[in-house]
């Protein structure tokens, strides 16, 4: 079975998520980067998850940034002008 590609790049899904998820633990071990709890993380991805804004690679069309980073520090807000979080 095929891997999924990217729409924007050459990339696979697969190597996006790896990607992701590296730069998840980076941030997680920045000093000074307050990071939100556990609860506020998993709302904030649920909206996310429900929100039009989304693409199928976990991107947010109203920014371009992955929504999986974007939601971790504790003071990011959603750049959506009605603010979903
Ligand atoms: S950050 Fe805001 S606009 Fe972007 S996908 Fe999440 S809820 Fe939607």
């Amino acid at each position: 079975m095929d891997i999924p590609k990217c729409r924007a790049c050459e990339y696979t899904n697969e190597i996006h998520r790896a990607a992701v998820e590296a730069e998840v633990e980076r941030l997680s071990k920045m000093k000074g980067l307050r990071l939100c709890g556990e609860d506020e993380l998993k709302k904030r991805l649920l909206l996310c998850s429900e929100c039009g804004q989304l693409d199928m690679n976990g991107v947010c069309m109203m920014c371009g940034c992955y929504a999986r980073i974007r939601t971790l520090p504790a003071d990011s807000r959603c750049p959506a002008p009605q603010r979903r979080w």
